[in-house]
């Protein structure tokens, strides 16, 4: 049977996409390598924003699947001195039960009567004449390779995609940078006790304590913690070690292990294309992560929704070659992609800062919580004069940092406004070639600091 779409992967990203597809009135196949009862269990942080749904108009996580209310996210500094609330007014977020949330979703899916096949392991693309016409896949309970025919596979498959490291295209990274990846480690822990607002994310940054990433501590509960870490994917940074050290120590008489794990998050700008003829990325699977925080649940549902429109309208007009699905890259890079692109360049700048750079900076508002905020959401920084001018005043015996947190602000700005104008293909490699310049630039106005 030949599909309108094959969906690879029923995560948060897939089973949006897939539902959404149904939806639309399209021939709909998921395939998932887990069985479906498992769909969901996923080492992860636990923690959505309210916002990601409202903009989505998902239903907010109810029930069992939600954990905890949270108000406020608190940024440390490495010195610990300085707490900086990010939330924006109003807004909130949540702590969820990982599988129970991916088990609605799936229902969600499922109940649009969609096809569904678990325990069906993805392993390359079919291709016919340059374009990708469904996948190759091994099933799980016989052993039997097997054929699906689509005409869009929709790839959200998660980091490792098989299917992205088999494209051979100008516009798709087969292999995502080291530089670009945090390998996380955590525990869900049943404590004691809790030295911390329950009711808050709290996230330590330190370049000592967490090379590259950041410690958190998201409470479940008045006694239960989902605390982890994330550091440069380097064989150096042993990060189980870290978390003995750095991270467990945050925890108060803890009991019990519920949960224990680690995976890798990509911290990058998107894939350069999301598309390539006859097939979509979305999610994990096309960097479609913050790279600020590593968060990509809200963003991988948003992407599912996306593409899987974006493949409808391509269908209805019969024409699902790259240029057919190009509209997607356009759309995602201008809600989301464009905020994500500065957000990674901001992640390469305070990688490069010391502890001590990041403690001044953060102290005399240098870099103020409210930038931070408004950079994640999408919003352009511009400080007015005479914000500069008391930030020149406070930053005055750290000139370098100074300088080079207002350069950064600058490239940011840039970044973002290229990503709003994502090119169409004819454009891609001057648009291209300017957004890898931006990054050159940063890279090299900004040193490296000895952690
Ligand atoms: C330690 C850690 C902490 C995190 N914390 C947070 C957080 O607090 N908040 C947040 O928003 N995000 C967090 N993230 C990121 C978030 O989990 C992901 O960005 C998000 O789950 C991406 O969704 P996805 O649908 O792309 O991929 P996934 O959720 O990974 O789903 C991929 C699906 O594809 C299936 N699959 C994989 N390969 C195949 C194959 N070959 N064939 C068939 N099926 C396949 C998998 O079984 C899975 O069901 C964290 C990630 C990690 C590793």
């Amino acid at each position: 049977m030949k599909y309108d779409v094959i969906v690879v992967g029923a995560g948060t990203g897939g089973a949006l996409a897939a539902k959404t597809a149904a939806k639309l009135g399209l021939q709909t196949c998921l395939l998932e390598r887990k069985k479906a009862e498992f769909v969901g269990d996923k080492v992860c942080g636990d923690a959505v924003e309210k916002k990601d749904f409202d903009a989505l108009n998902i239903p907010l996580p109810r029930g069992e699947e939600l954990e905890n209310v949270i108000k406020a996210s608190n940024l440390y500094s490495p010195d610990l001195t300085v707490c900086k609330s990010l939330s924006e007014k109003g807004s909130e977020g949540y702590i969820i039960n990982r599988l129970a949330f991916g088990q609605r979703l799936l229902k969600e899916a499922l109940d649009t009567g969609l096809e569904f096949q678990d325990e069906i392991m993805v392993l390359k693309p079919i291709f016919a004449q340059n374009a990708v016409v469904g996948v190759e896949a091994k099933d799980m309970k016989t052993g039997e390779k097997k054929e699906f025919e689509a005409k869009i596979v929709i790839d959200a498959s998660g980091f490792h995609s098989p299917l992205r490291k088999a494209m051979q295209s100008p516009y798709i990274e087969n292999e995502i940078d080291k530089s670009d990846i945090i390998v996380c480690y955590r525990e869900i822990l049943q404590v004691g006790g809790m030295d911390y607002d329950p009711h808050c994310i709290h996230i330590f940054l330190s370049q000592k304590r967490a090379p590259g990433g950041y410690l958190w501590f998201f409470p479940k509960s008045e006694d239960r913690v989902n605390l982890g870490i994330g550091v440069y994917a380097d064989p150096k940074y042993k990060v189980k070690e870290y978390y003995q050290r750095e991270v467990l120590p945050l925890a108060k008489e803890p009991i019990e292990i519920i949960h224990q794990g680690g995976g890798v998050v990509p911290v990058r700008r998107p894939l350069w294309s999301l598309v390539e003829s006859g097939i979509m990325f979305v999610g994990d699977a096309a960097c479609q992560v913050n790279p600020l925080h590593g968060g990509g649940i809200g963003s991988s549902m948003r992407a599912g929704i996306y593409a899987a429109e974006t493949a409808a309208n391509a269908i209805e007009r019969g024409d699902w070659s790259i240029d057919g699905l190009w509209e997607y890259n356009k759309r995602y890079a201008h809600e989301q992609g464009a905020s994500f692109a500065a957000l990674d360049l901001l992640r390469i700048a305070l990688q490069r800062f010391s502890d001590a750079e990041l403690n001044f900076g953060l102290k005399n508002g240098l870099l103020s919580n409210q930038d931070i905020m408004d950079i994640a959401s999408g919003k352009t920084v511009r400080p007015g004069l005479l914000d500069l001018i008391g930030r020149a005043i406070r930053g005055i015996t750290m000139p370098e940092l100074l300088l080079n947190l207002y350069f950064v602000n600058t490239q940011l700005n840039q970044m973002k406004n290229l990503y709003k104008a994502y090119p169409d293909r004819a454009n891609f490699e001057r648009w291209q070639y300017a957004v890898i310049k931006l990054y050159k630039k940063m890279k090299r106005l900004i040193k490296p600091k000895q952690i």
